[in-house]
């Protein structure tokens, strides 16, 4: 290992492993990566242990890329751990950003969602009706699980975050250039929503745009849509007015509208409110009747709108009811 190497760390909480493959889809790129950056941790890709991190000296690591929400006790206890270890720490992907897809299980409290995973689904056989404990005795000693908090949290809401690279995953490219900029000491500034746009999707959409009114809204797979249409304009629900710009149309450009995993534009408070404002000023009805269906006809608003946003949104979680 080279002293004047970058020292990278990277780690996934709540994920789904998309964010590490991304790191990999950087391709020949990982080259110029390698030449500037030595991986001190990265346990899913090679046999590190949490003591290796531990050992360090305080902000001994250059730059943590942490991916994946905090779900549970072990996910905070790392985050923690590698916040005083590096200097710079990146939330890396849509769930560290913003909760992501696992956010989504903030509609559910964590005894809804046991019941849900463990007890009422058909593809999981459960006889005894077992739920995960915290600590199980077998014959060799006592094992131990992580506690599954009741919500689920942004990286920046368990730890100070430096910046955050958007993205459901990142964009490899974006990756590439931002370990680059860390080896030339190049960062951008705290805080900063990285390789994103500051102006929404909408505005540097290709697709061709001519009047916005909605008379029904339709599901993406029972459709075939127009490639060169608004998806809005043809009815099918796409989040790009309330979404930072910058991945390149990823999904747009494959006939897919947009989700939002690039985030809320700067000073939008809230995601899935903008785009909730956008759609109700373009329903194309005066008669209360007609725009209830017509709203009825969005199928799951919550998840549309609050897709991976659901964490970090004004609502977080569910409403909790309180103790009479
Ligand atoms: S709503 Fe979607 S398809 Fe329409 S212009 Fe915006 S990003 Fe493009
Ligand atoms: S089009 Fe939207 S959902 Fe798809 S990658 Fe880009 S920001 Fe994410």
């Amino acid at each position: 290992m080279a002293a004047d190497k970058l020292k990278v760390a990277m780690y996934w909480g709540g994920a789904c492993g998309g964010c590490d493959v991304a790191l990999l889809d950087i391709h020949e790129m990982i080259l110029d990566v390698v030449a500037v950056a030595d991986l001190l941790f990265w346990p899913c890709a090679m046999d590190f242990k949490y003591t290796d991190v531990e050992k360090m000296p305080d902000q001994h690591l250059d730059v943590t890329f942490f991916s994946g929400a905090i779900r549970n006790s072990e996910n905070e206890h790392v985050a923690q751990l590698l916040r005083r270890k590096s200097k710079v720490m990146v939330a890396f992907g849509a769930c560290a950003h913003m909760g992501g897809i696992p956010g989504l299980a903030n509609f559910y409290t964590r005894d809804e969602v046991f019941q849900a995973a463990y007890l009422d689904s058909p593809s999981t056989p459960n006889p005894d009706r077992r739920l995960p404990q915290r600590e199980t005795k077998v014959p060799e000693g006592t094992l131990q699980l992580p506690e599954i908090f009741d919500t689920v949290r942004t990286l920046a809401q368990a730890v100070p975050v430096d910046f955050y690279l958007p993205g459901c995953p990142p964009n490899p490219k974006q990756i590439g250039l931002v370990i680059q900029a860390a080896a030339t000491g190049a960062l951008p500034p705290r805080g900063a929503v990285v390789g994103a746009s500051d102006k929404a999707m909408c505005e540097e959409c290709p697709r061709k745009k001519k009047e916005l009114k909605f008379k029904e809204f339709k599901r993406r797979h029972l459709v075939h849509p127009d490639p060169e249409q608004c998806f809005m304009e043809q009815g099918i629900i796409c989040i790009g007015a309330a979404t930072r710009a910058g991945c390149g149309w990823r999904c747009i450009g494959s006939n897919m509208p947009c989700r939002g995993c690039y985030g809320p534009l700067p000073h939008a408070t809230d995601q899935g409110a903008k785009i909730l404002s956008a759609i109700a000023s373009h329903i194309d009805s005066e008669d209360p009747a007609e725009i209830d269906r017509i709203l009825d006809s969005i199928p799951d608003p919550a998840g549309y709108f609050y897709r991976f946003g659901l964490p970090m949104s004004l609502l977080h979680c569910k409403q909790r009811r309180q103790a009479p």
